[in-house]
């Protein structure tokens, strides 16, 4: 098995900006839990209106079960990034999108201390959850994401460290951006289309809303020249979409 639930409590919240929230988990049996480091995704389970708690079936099908399951009664599944992964916990960076909120920001802009959560996390550091995964022979990195990417491109700037090149845009506040990173308050497409890109052969990661990372991608490999195996794309929300549409109707490639 590599994931499994964990019944985790709030220990601390912190104001990052105005339009993000880092909150910090612990909880009894966080010694299995384990991050495979850079874009480690894993799921988080909110209560359905109504609910006191998120029901979800804790059984070896229990994706199968949970789909089974009245969507009116069945704990609300969202996706996110550990962000930072100790012995003790783990922190995730909500980004909060006022105006638009959903059950998963809307829980996280009211986060308190001893608030619980059940999360399906990993319990193996090989667990299929990571995409960023440069093939052999790349001389330079490209990243680019969102306010919600943001967590993931940071651990992987922090997993790639001195190795290699990096080239990073992000679309966040200015507080979220790294030094030396290019901060793109108008999307990530005119900024990287108007960029000096070095030679060499590079590997992209793009995440954050589905069809801003499509028109990045394409421009990538339609004008770069980049190979499209080489770079590696994520819807991580869609306007107009909630993550249930978005898992009753995968979007297509
Ligand atoms: C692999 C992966 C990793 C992710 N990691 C993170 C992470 O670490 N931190 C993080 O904040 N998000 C992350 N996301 C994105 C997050 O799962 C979505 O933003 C999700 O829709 C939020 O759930 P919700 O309940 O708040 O909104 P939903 O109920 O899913 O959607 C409600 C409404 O909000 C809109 N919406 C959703 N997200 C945004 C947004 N960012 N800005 C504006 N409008 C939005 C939707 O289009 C919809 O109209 C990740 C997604 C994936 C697939």
């Amino acid at each position: 098995m590599t994931y499994d639930f964990f019944d985790v409590r709030v220990s601390a919240v912190s104001v990052l900006t105005p339009s993000a929230v880092r909150v910090t988990f612990t909880g009894r049996g966080l010694s299995s839990f384990v991050s495979g480091g850079r874009d480690q995704r894993f799921k988080l389970f909110f209560a359905a209106p109504g609910q006191a708690e998120a029901i979800v079936p804790r059984t070896p099908d229990w994706y199968l079960d949970w789909r089974a399951m009245d969507p009116a009664v069945r704990g609300i599944m969202r996706t996110y990034t550990v962000a930072e992964h100790r012995p003790d916990g783990f922190d995730v960076d909500f980004a909060l999108h006022p105006g638009v909120t959903g059950p998963a920001s809307a829980w996280a802009a009211t986060a308190r201390v001893g608030d619980p959560l059940l999360v399906l996390g990993p319990t193996v550091t090989d667990n299929g959850g990571v995409d960023f995964q440069p093939p052999p022979g790349t001389d330079w990195v490209l990243l680019a994401g969102d306010e919600t990417a943001v967590p993931a491109l940071a651990a992987i700037r922090s997993y790639i460290g001195n190795q290699l090149p990096v080239h990073t845009f992000i679309a966040a506040a200015p507080a979220r951006c790294e030094p030396g990173g290019v901060h793109c308050p108008a999307g990530l497409l005119a900024p990287v289309r108007g960029a000096a890109l070095p030679a060499g052969t590079p590997y992209a990661f793009i995440a954050g809303e589905s069809g801003e990372v499509r028109a990045l991608r394409r421009h990538l490999v339609r004008e770069r020249g980049f190979d499209k195996r080489r770079v590696r794309f994520s819807g991580y929300w869609r306007r107009g979409a909630t993550e249930d549409d978005l898992t009753a109707a995968p979007e297509g490639d």
